[in-house]
């Protein structure tokens, strides 16, 4: 294995802008609300050890919010103590193990109130469980109409072995559509109002980082971002985070080019006159979006040259006609700053036909993610 981490393609992670941008959306909610950091899907792709280790050094969140049961018995695993909330629904062969790890569990279904219930009792544990209102996204949660109904019939089931202690929905246009953030929290309210909110117990929570920027007064007792902390902007109209990954690849091969040549598969660029171009040692097999062919960009001593060809799995070429001094060994960025030339993740999502989400996830393993300390060493 390689010692170098930087010697082939990499992500650059600055936690000092992690930090500052979880501490920003802190500020926006106010003491007294519970910050819940979303750490599913390995944080967002840029390693979910480094980043809870981080925010439980200097953040102190009130606890993690994850999507599958495995993601929440990993961090047990590695020591974290705080609450953590799984928030898709857990399925029916997770729930023993969820509850033996004391994970709290998101519900939105009397079968697996029951179950999580037998669990409890079982294994001599409560299980904790938040109860899913779906206002909107339709994915999961209870229908916010059936609140008569399906209350009572939830309650019946509560007593050993399960403790209710969250009441939560999830935004589906935040970022877009404001309106629809408070749409959605009238039909939230309603609920929070028949369950008796913190008097009965319940901590109850609507906001995810957009929702954050948008309506911090909505915020209630907990909020749940994610994207913002990791660098992804929600929308336009919102303020922009602190760049988070910076994608950097090496310079690996340099070559002039006659009029004619063609690179790539397909051979779908053909150098009109002569060209130089630079092979870059990075790829779809990291994770950089194959849309980007023909069409994104990468910066080399601070200068914005343009992809040529369709990208390989592990190469990516670059037109640097013009460009003196570019060398075997020189870094290439794809994603951040070199010089005043800056490429945000969202630049590459909106080329990419997809969201910053997408980009942070795909990136792969083969890619190292290195962290650069808070000290700025
Ligand atoms: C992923 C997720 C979030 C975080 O959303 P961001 O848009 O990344 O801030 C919040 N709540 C739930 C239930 C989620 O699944």
């Amino acid at each position: 294995m390689s010692t170098n981490p930087k010697a082939r393609a990499w992500l650059d992670i600055d936690a000092a802008a992690l930090l500052s941008n979880y501490a920003r959306l802190e500020k926006a909610v106010g003491p007294g609300v519970r910050m819940l950091p979303m750490v599913k899907a390995d944080a967002y792709g840029l390693g979910v050890a480094e980043v809870v280790a981080l925010l439980e050094g200097s953040a102190g969140p009130w606890g993690f919010g994850v999507a599958a049961v495995d993601e929440g018995l990993r961090l047990r695993s590695a020591g974290v103590v705080r609450p953590i909330v799984v928030f898709s629904p857990a399925p029916p062969q997770s729930i023993g193990d969820a509850v033996e790890a004391g994970l709290t569990l998101s519900v939105c279904d009397l079968e697996a109130v029951r179950a999580i219930a037998a669990h409890g009792r079982r294994s001599g544990k409560s299980a904790d469980v938040h109860l899913e209102v779906d206002t909107g996204i339709g994915r999961s949660g209870v229908d916010w109409r059936e609140r008569a109904t399906w209350l009572p019939r939830f309650r019946a089931e509560l007593g050993d072995g399960i403790r209710w202690t969250g009441l939560y929905t999830h935004l589906h246009s935040a970022e877009s559509d404001p309106p629809s953030v408070h749409a959605q929290d009238a039909r939230f309210s309603e609920w929070v109002e028949a369950a008796g909110g913190v008097r009965a117990g319940l901590l109850c929570h609507v906001l995810n980082s957009a929702g954050v920027l948008r309506a911090p007064e909505l915020a209630r007792d907990l909020v749940r971002p994610g994207i913002f902390v990791f660098g992804g902007r929600c929308d336009d109209e919102l303020p922009a985070p602190r760049p988070v990954a910076s994608l950097r690849a090496r310079v690996v091969y340099v070559r002039d080019a006659a009029a004619g040549t063609t690179v790539g598969y397909g051979a779908t660029h053909r150098a009109r006159a002569a060209e130089r171009w630079a092979t870059l040692s990075i790829g779809y097999g990291d994770g950089l979006p194959r849309a980007l062919g023909n069409r994104g960009h990468a910066l080399i001593h601070g200068a914005r040259l343009p992809i040529v060809g369709r990208i390989s799995m592990d190469v990516t070429v670059v037109n640097i006609t013009g460009m003196d001094g570019v060398g075997v060994g020189d870094v290439a960025t794809l994603i951040g700053r070199d010089g005043s030339e800056e490429i945000t993740v969202d630049e590459v999502a909106g080329q990419s036909g997809t969201i910053s989400y997408e980009i942070l996830t795909g990136f792969t393993p083969r890619l190292p993610r290195v962290w650069e300390r808070v000290d700025g060493g």
